[in-house]
C-alpha cells in the first residue's frame, strides 16, 4: 500500500507559507496538515484546533515530558510543537503530511525521519517580506523587528533544504509545491515496491 510522505515547509515569518498551504489543502483535501501546539496568543481570526492548539506553558512542558512531540522549538519568545501521534496515524493511512514548521523543527524532524522532504519558501524580495509583515499588523514594532532578524537567520538555512519555492504569486507557489509532492511519489524506491505488491 502507498505510504504517506512527510513534507516540511519552512520559510521566514510573513513569507506566506500559511496562504500557500491553505490553497494547497483546498485543492488536495486528502493531504493531512499537522496542527501544531503553541504557547503564543491567538491572532485575530485564529481558531483553536484549526490554526493551532493554543495551550499554556505548563501544558506544553507536560507534553514534552510525555514525549508527545515529534519536534518542538522556541520561536520569538513562544513555544511551538508538532504532535507526533496525528502525524504517524495519517502516514499509516497513506496520506501525505505537511508540517509547517521553523528551521529548528525541520532539523529535528530530518534527523529523526531522514526521508522527510524539505521545502523552503522565500519571498520575491526582502522588501516584500517586510511589507507583508507590516500589512499583517498583528505584531508590535519590537516583535516585528525580532521576526525580521529571525527571518534573516532563517534565509541562510534555505540552502540546506531540498527544494526552494519563491512565493511571487500564490498560484505559482502552490503549483510548485504540488509538483514537488507529485515528483517525490515517482521515485524508483516507492514505485518498485508498489510494483512488487501488485
Ligand atoms: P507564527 O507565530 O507566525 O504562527 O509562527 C512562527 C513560526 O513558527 C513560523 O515559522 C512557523 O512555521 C513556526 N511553527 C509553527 N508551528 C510550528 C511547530 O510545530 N514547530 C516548529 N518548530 N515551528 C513551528
Amino acid at each position: 500500500m502507498k505510504k504517506g510522505k512527510t513534507f516540511i515547509i519552512s520559510g521566514p515569518s510573513g513569507v506566506g507559507k500559511g496562504t500557500i498551504v491553505k490553497a494547497l489543502m483546498e485543492a488536495r483535501p486528502d493531504i493531512f496538515l499537522s496542527v501544531s501546539a503553541t504557547t503564543r496568543e491567538p491572532r485575530k481570526g485564529e481558531r483553536d484546533g484549526v490554526h493551532y492548539h493554543f495551550i499554556d506553558a505548563a501544558r506544553f512542558r507536560a507534553l514534552i515530558e510525555e514525549d508527545a512531540f515529534l519536534e518542538y522549538a522556541e520561536y520569538v519568545g513562544n513555544f511551538y510543537g508538532t504532535p507526533k501521534k496525528f502525524v504517524d496515524d495519517a502516514m499509516e493511512e497513506g496520506r501525505d503530511v505537511i508540517l509547517e514548521i521553523d528551521v529548528q523543527g525541520a532539523t529535528q524532524v530530518s534527523a529523526k525521519r531522514p526521508d522527510a522532504i524539505t521545502i523552503f519558501v522565500v519571498p520575491p524580495s526582502w522588501e516584500a517580506l517586510e511589507q507583508r509583515l507590516r500589512d499583517r499588523g498583528t505584531d508590535s514594532e519590537e516583535k516585528l523587528q525580532k521576526r525580521l532578524v529571525r527571518a534573516k537567520v532563517e534565509l541562510q538555512a534555505a540552502a540546506s533544504y531540498q527544494y526552494m519555492v519563491i512565493n511571487d504569486t500564490v498560484e505559482e507557489a502552490v503549483r510548485e509545491v504540488s509538483a514537488i509532492m507529485l515528483a517525490e511519489h515517482c521515485r524508483p524506491g516507492e514505485r518498485m515496491q508498489l510494483l512488487s505488491e501488485a
